[in-house]
């Protein structure tokens, strides 16, 4: 009755025990801090004055002890001195997964004898902690005179303790190995992020040097070609018979047409380094409409193109002589694409505090396939109807229209016709200088 009543309050202590060392692990991350948390709960709860966590070293075939308590210091260094090997019948039971309880007269070949008996111990117990399929090490215990005894249910209680301590284990190894392969993954990340500012860099540095050269390669070209310019308005002026004239003509032509493309190049590259610089200044969107459609107008009558406009006044902050330029760009492409005797219009209206162009022709149109890219720097449409051109009359506009803060899009049906438009943000009438505009733009809001 007595010893049934003592079993049953071991019982529950062993349980209280279990689940306070499964507690206290459960908290732990490293795999390391499990040994010293274990064996104060073990010696606790069994009772024992000795108890140990013993780790296996697969490489060492061999049992070394990474905590203990109950033990003198000599005592101590007697069992770091110990070391056993699978040699004896204790490690060969655990490393077979077998737990078990020695009791005198020891076999030398299950434990070390002589260690036993200078320790008094009067029975020991070993465990194996079996995690996934490796041993990680061993849990012992051993009782000295008056400790309660293990031989009963010593071994089926550190069967329990082991199981706990493999699943601590196995989570603290895995917590170590998703921290070590998060830190991996950041040191991976860190590095590629370091070659791909070094790679940015290195293209940035040679888009610069590109930028640099088409810059000044474009402002060594433009010097002589305005002097040949200049030389060819003064030989104009001189007598010539029809023949020289038209060659003159040729020459003159050429020379204009090198002269804006070299242009071209120059804001292409001053675009590309950041450089590009709006002169700024009020002005109406109607009159640099009317402007650029009048100059237009030889070039659409000598192929007896109509050219209409029609523009409200619109006051923009903007670069006059760059927003010419988009018009000038649009309008000229406009004719030059669209055959004979076809139509072209500008139209420029305010809505919802913008201010939009639009130029449509009745010309060959812009095939689906190439619409994505006709604003890319020499970009052009291949095919039959190809007329001469950079490519880069496009490219320019887009860049200019970006720079005012606008957009450009197009619609277009092959063989009837493109509709290029253009909105712009307005200026606000308060910032507008009195005068410049006018009441008639002042009317338009
Ligand atoms: P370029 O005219 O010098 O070739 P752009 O950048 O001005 O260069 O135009 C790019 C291409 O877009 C042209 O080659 C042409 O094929 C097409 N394109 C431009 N405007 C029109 C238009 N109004 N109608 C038809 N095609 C056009």
């Amino acid at each position: 009755m007595f010893d049934a009543a003592q079993g049953i309050v071991r019982a529950e202590r062993v349980a209280a025990a279990l689940l306070e060392v499964s507690e206290r692990l459960s908290t732990l991350t490293e795999p390391d801090d499990v040994p010293q948390t274990l064996v104060a709960a073990i010696r606790s709860a069994t009772g024992a004055s000795l108890a140990g966590v013993a780790r296996w070293s697969a490489e060492g075939q061999h049992v070394w002890f990474a905590a203990f308590e109950g033990l003198t210091p000599d005592e101590q260094d007697a069992l770091l001195a110990l070391e056993p090997g699978p040699e004896l019948g204790i490690v060969q039971g655990g490393l077979e997964g077998r737990s078990a309880v020695f009791v005198p007269p020891f076999d030398p070949d299950d434990i070390p004898v002589a260690f036993a008996e200078a320790l008094r111990i009067t029975a020991i117990a070993g465990a194996p902690i079996v995690v996934g399929e490796r041993v990680w090490g061993f849990l012992v215990v051993a009782t000295r005179d008056g400790d309660p005894s293990l031989v009963e249910n010593g071994a089926e209680l550190l069967r329990g303790f082991a199981t706990i301590t493999a699943t601590a284990v196995g989570r603290t190894e895995a917590i170590g190995e998703l921290e070590r392969s998060h830190e991996a993954l950041e040191a991976a990340v860190a590095e590629r992020t370091f070659e791909l500012t070094q790679v940015v860099e290195e293209l940035s540095r040679a888009n610069r040097a590109k930028a640099e050269f088409l810059a000044s390669v474009s402002h060594e070209l433009r010097t002589p070609l305005t002097s040949i310019l200049g030389f060819i308005e003064l030989i104009g002026e001189t007598e010539m018979d029809e023949e020289q004239r038209s060659y003159l003509e040729v020459v003159e032509r050429n020379a204009n047409r090198l002269l804006s493309l070299v242009s071209d190049l120059l804001l292409v590259a001053e675009a590309d380094d950041g450089r590009l610089r709006l002169d700024r200044r009020d002005l109406d969107l109607a009159t640099l409409v009317r402007d650029s459609v009048e100059s237009a107008r030889a070039a659409a009558e000598r192929k007896e193109i109509t050219l209409t406009s029609s523009a409200e006044p619109a006051p923009l902050l903007g670069d006059p002589l760059r927003l010419a330029q988009v018009l000038d760009n649009l309008i000229s492409n406009a004719i030059k694409y669209t055959p004979d005797r076809g139509r072209v219009v500008v139209t420029a209206w305010t809505h919802d505090d913008r201010a939009w162009v639009e130029v449509t022709d009745s010309g060959i149109g812009i095939p689906v396939a190439d619409r994505q890219q006709i604003f890319e720097r020499f970009y052009r449409v291949r095919g039959k109807n190809a007329a001469s051109g950079a490519g880069l009359g496009l490219a320019i506009t887009k860049t200019i229209v970006d720079a005012h803060g606008g957009t450009i899009s197009l619609e277009s049906e092959l063989g009837a016709g493109t509709s290029f438009r253009v909105s712009l943000p307005l200026q606000e009438l308060e910032a507008v200088a009195p005068g410049i505009l006018g009441v008639e733009a002042a009317s338009t809001r």
